[in-house]
C-alpha cells in the first residue's frame, strides 16, 4: 500500500551542515501552502483510490507551520486520499517548536508519531550546528509530547562531530535511553558541497569530519543499541519492539509512494517523479494546474541497483525474489561477482535473501555500490 509524503521547505534558520531543500523566508508562505494543497487535489487521480498506509510531513521543518496553515494541507489529505485504519501519521518536528499547545493541536488532527530533530543534547555542538533549540527544550519536548499521549517517538542524533569525544557520544544515548522514545535516528555528520559547513571548513574555522571517528561512534551504536533492547533495522535506524518506522520501511522495500511538495519525489509503476525544488517556481506552476517536475521512467538495471542499495543497509537484506522478478541475469551478476569480493565473507545467502553482516554496515553504500550493474 502507498505511502503519502509532504514537504514543509521552511525552516527558521539554516543549520550548518544542511543540505536539503529548504527557505529561512516566510515570503510566499501561505500561497506555497496553497499551493501543496492544489497538488494534493490535482494529484489525487493518480492514485486511484488507493488507501494509503502512512501520511509522512517531512522538511524542512513542518512544525514551522502554524494549525490554520496545517488545517488548510489536511483538509485537501482527508478530502482526496482514503487513509487506511490506524495509518502511521507522522510529523517531523524541531524542539523549539513543540510548545504544549502545539503538541496538543498535533494530537487532536491525529498525528500518532513524531520525529523530533535533536541532533544534540550538548548545546556547544547544537550551538556549532546553528540549531534553533537547545539541549535543555530537547528533553522537555520530548517528555511533554510523552505526557500528552504521542507514544510513538523517534528522536534523531547526529555522530562523527569533531568536538564529540567516544565518551560523549556515549553520553548521548544514554541521555536518549532515559526518554520515552521507541525509535532513533542516528546519522554521522556529513560535509555536503556548498553547504555553510563545507564553507567553515575551508576557511579553516570547523575541523573536517573524521571517518575513523564516525566509525568508532558507529560501532559503540550498534554495541549500546544490542544491550539496550533497540533492534538496528536499518544503518541508520534503530527501534524498540514494535517501533520500526512503517514509511521509511516501505520506501527501502520499493513500495509506492505520492510525494508533495517543493523537491519532494514520488515513485509508482517503476517511475520516479521529481518536483521542482524552487518554492516560487513550484508556487507559479500550481497556478497552471500541476507541480513542474521531471520524470524518469527506471530501467531494469537501475531498479535492481536501488534493491541492492537499500537491501544492503537493512537488517531483513534484499529479497531474492525481487531481483529475479526484474530479470535472474541480476541474480547470476551478482553472484558472480560476489565470488571475488573482498568483502564476500561479510555476506551471506538465506533461503530468500542476501544480507550484510552488520560487522560491515559503515561501509554498507560502498559495498553495494560494488555490485551496482553499470549499464553500457
Ligand atoms: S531544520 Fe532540518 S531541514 Fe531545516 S536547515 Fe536544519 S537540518 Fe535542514
Amino acid at each position: 500500500m502507498p505511502g503519502l509524503y509532504i514537504h514543509i521547505p521552511f525552516c527558521r534558520q539554516a543549520c550548518t551542515y544542511c543540505d536539503f531543500h529548504f527557505s529561512t523566508s516566510s515570503l510566499y508562505r501561505p500561497q506555497l501552502v496553497s499551493a501543496i494543497a492544489k497538488e494534493l487535489d490535482h494529484r489525487a487521480s493518480e492514485w486511484q483510490d488507493e488507501p494509503m498506509n502512512t501520511v509522512y510531513f517531512g522538511g524542512g521543518t513542518p512544525s514551522q507551520l502554524s494549525s490554520q496553515e496545517l488545517e488548510e494541507i489536511l483538509n485537501a489529505v482527508n478530502k482526496n486520499y482514503r487513509l487506511t485504519n490506524g495509518a502511521e501519521f507522522t510529523f517531523e518536528a524541531n524542539p523549539e517548536d513543540l510548545t504544549e499547545e502545539y503538541l496538543k493541536s498535533l494530537k487532536s488532527i491525529g498525528v500518532n508519531r513524531l520525529s523530533i530533530g535533536i541532533q544534540s543534547f550538548r548545546d556547544d555542538d547544537l550551538i556549532q550546528m546553528n540549531r534553533a533549540h537547545n539541549a535543555q527544550q530537547a528533553i522537555r519536548c520530548v517528555l511533554n509530547a510523552a505526557e500528552l499521549g504521542i507514544h510513538a517517538i523517534s528522536i534523531d542524533l547526529i555522530y562523527g562531530i569533531p568536538a564529540l569525544s567516544d565518551a560523549a557520544w556515549i553520553e548521548q544515548l544514554e541521555t536518549a535511553k532515559q526518554l520515552p522514545i521507541n525509535h532513533l535516528s542516528c546519522y554521522a555528520l556529513t560535509v555536503e558541497q556548498g553547504t555553510p559547513l563545507a564553507k567553515l571548513i575551508k576557511q579553516g574555522k570547523r575541523s573536517n569530519t573524521d571517518d575513523e571517528q564516525a566509525e568508532r561512534h558507529f560501532r559503540i551504536l550498534q554495541q549500546w543499541a544490542s544491550e539496550n533492547n533497540f533492534s538496528h533495522y536499518e544503518v541508520s535506524n534503530l527501534a524498540k519492539p514494535g517501533g520500526k518506522a512503517v514509511h521509511n520501511s516501505a520506501y527501502w522495500s520499493g513500495e509506492s509512494y505520492l510525494g508533495i511538495g517543493p523537491s519532494a519525489h514520488s515513485f509508482q509503476n517503476n517511475q520516479r517523479r521529481f518536483n521542482i525544488p524552487n518554492n516560487q517556481k513550484y508556487i507559479r506552476s500550481l497556478e497552471d494546474g500541476d507541480a513542474a517536475h521531471e520524470i524518469e521512467n527506471l530501467q531494469d538495471h537501475e531498479r535492481y541497483n536501488e534493491i541492492i542499495l537499500t537491501g544492503m543497509r537493512t537488517l531483513n537484506g534484499i529479497q531474492k525474489q525481487k531481483i529475479k522478478e526484474i530479470n535472474p541475469k541480476y541474480y547470476l551478476y551478482f553472484h558472480k561477482l560476489l565470488e571475488n569480493h573482498p568483502d564476500k565473507d561479510s555476506i551471506y545467502i538465506t533461503e530468500t535473501s542476501i544480507k550484510l553482516n552488520p560487522s560491515a554496515w559503515f561501509r554498507a553504500d560502498g559495498i553495494a555500490s560494488d555490485f551496482f550493474y553499470l549499464s553500457k
